[in-house]
């Protein structure tokens, strides 16, 4: 049987479609699972998946990258990562395999959607791809962090984190079910694969990724790097559905949703990758600051991206531009403050050297944040490590479920930004957040915050060891400063030094 060359069967294969005979088009592609915004299937015929691959050739190069990955790991046991790796990196390792892997997971089930609801064949096809790639892309970071898990029990929340509530987690979850879990195919072709993907998973994955090879972590940033081939081709699903909304008047439709997702990923990050880059990777081994990756990432091309499809930028810019410079330092003091509700060794990252290296890349931060960590400098050196550990919970805000936090210092507005819905009162950080719940009440108005659980009673005992037991923290699992202070005494020499 003679074999056709590929570009004589690619168009065909990728372009198969049918008529419904026994249903429906409305009972074939329900909207609400669709999400084509009331557009016909014609409207969609023009959807041209800009990357064109072919099942055996999917095949083939996903052999290859796991190939590369697992091998890269074989090679590497021997060499004692775990017992050599500063107690920094360990603190990337744990955030970030708890708070993505299962996610992963989740992404695929989105794929799934897109697979099954998306009205362009192409799209389909692209998505049957995206929908494999996320399968290992769980598979793989469950399996990387298992061989710590018999050294280090915090490693097991890598699996384990998805499933408890554990206020990041919370937070977390959050975003993803709304994003991922409960939107229809053209929705999450916007949300998760236009505006998370291409814009913020290049941050985590490559940024990460260059991080880890300066920290000499060859695994992860093999791992990571394969995971990101992946991303940057089904990435590519969302741009066709942009011109397609764009081209036939629901632009604002696809804008609203876009800038939805983009708030959440930017609160999600600022918690997860700005603390991750600025303060727990070793100083010597910082590629550059968090802000200066969100502004080559995100500022730079992803808003290109954005304008090129005939969008606009988000009408929040201004505050996220600002806020790249400031919230995640807050997000980090959060973290190290409420250690022991994490599950993972958070690295304060401020003795001096570093502290010097946060003012260079943001000036004012010791004027700002840098006296918050005067204070806590002070009781650590006196040895009062009590008044270094909280003894409630942060107000957090009803949609990023985040610490409500803002710039210490001579300029501090601490805001809250109030709404009464339905007879009931919720607090966001921003207006950002407000406005996310503000396009779909229904959507998130039955949702209860780590505090609002705590108010009703949900947590028992109602302290700190109560909520850290809510949370699935058990011993050995808590959080501590990974260091175990050992930058106080960095502190103490340097006054000595100077005194003397
Ligand atoms: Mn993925
Ligand atoms: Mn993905």
């Amino acid at each position: 049987m003679a074999v056709l060359n590929r570009l004589d069967w690619y168009d065909l294969a990728r372009d198969t479609n049918w008529t419904p005979r026994y249903v429906s088009d409305a009972q074939l592609f329900p909207e609400d699972l669709t999400c084509a915004f009331g557009l016909p299937a014609e409207a969609f015929a023009e959807y041209d998946e800009p990357y064109k691959t072919t099942y055996p050739e999917y095949v083939k190069v996903q052999r290859e990258k796991d190939a590369g990955a697992y091998s890269v790991k074989a090679a590497l046991e021997r060499s004692k990562l775990y017992e050599t790796a500063s107690p920094g990196w360990l603190a990337v390792l744990k955030s970030h395999f708890g708070a993505i892997a299962r996610g992963e997971y989740s992404a695929s089930s989105a794929e799934c959607r897109m697979v099954r609801f998306g009205r362009a064949p192409g799209m389909r096809n692209m998505a049957t791809f995206g929908m494999m790639d996320e399968i290992r892309h769980s598979q793989i970071q469950l399996f990387f962090p298992h061989q710590y898990v018999s050294k280090d029990r915090q490693f097991d929340w890598a699996f384990k984190a998805y499933d408890t509530n554990e206020w990041a987690m919370i937070a977390s979850r959050h975003f993803f079910d709304d994003m991922m879990v409960t939107r229809g195919a053209v929705g999450v072709g916007l949300m998760l694969t236009f505006a998370f993907e291409t814009g913020f998973t290049n941050m985590q994955f490559l940024g990460l990724a260059a991080d880890a090879a300066e920290a000499g972590d060859w695994s992860f940033s093999s791992l990571i790097s394969s995971i990101q081939t992946d991303e940057s081709r089904h990435a590519q699903i969302g741009g066709p559905l942009v011109q397609i909304l764009v081209k036939n008047g629901k632009k604002a439709e696809a804008q609203r949703l876009i800038d939805i997702s983009i708030w959440r990923a930017w609160k999600l990050f600022s918690i997860l990758t700005g603390p991750a880059m600025d303060y727990y990777t070793p100083l010597e081994h910082r590629k550059q600051s968090f802000k200066e990756f969100m502004e080559e990432w995100i500022v730079g091309q992803f808003e290109r991206s954005l304008l090129e499809l005939g969008l606009d930028k988000p009408w929040y810019w201004n505050n996220f531009l600002q806020e790249i410079n400031e919230q995640h330092h807050g997000m980090h003091l959060g973290v190290w403050f409420w250690r022991p509700t994490v599950w993972w060794n958070p690295a304060a990252g401020v003795s001096p050297a570093e502290r010097q290296w946060l003012e260079e890349k943001y000036p004012g931060w010791n004027d700002t944040w840098g006296h918050c960590w005067d204070v806590i400098t002070e009781n650590a050196l006196e040895g009062n490590m009590d008044q270094t550990l909280p003894v409630t919970l942060p107000v957090v805000c009803n949609m990023c479920q985040l610490p409500i936090n803002y710039t210490p210092g001579p300029k501090w507005t601490m805001r809250d930004f109030p709404l009464t819905h339905a007879g009931r009162d919720y607090h966001f950080c921003s207006e950002g957040c407000r406005w996310v719940f503000e396009q779909e009440p229904s959507r998130y108005e039955g949702h209860l915050s780590l505090v609002d659980r705590f108010l009703a009673g949900q947590i028992q005992p109602p302290d700190l060891g109560g909520a850290v037991k809510y949370m699935g923290l058990a011993p050995g699992e808590m959080g501590d400063d990974a260091l175990k202070f050992a930058w106080v005494e960095e502190v103490r020499a340097e006054r000595l030094k100077k005194a003397s």
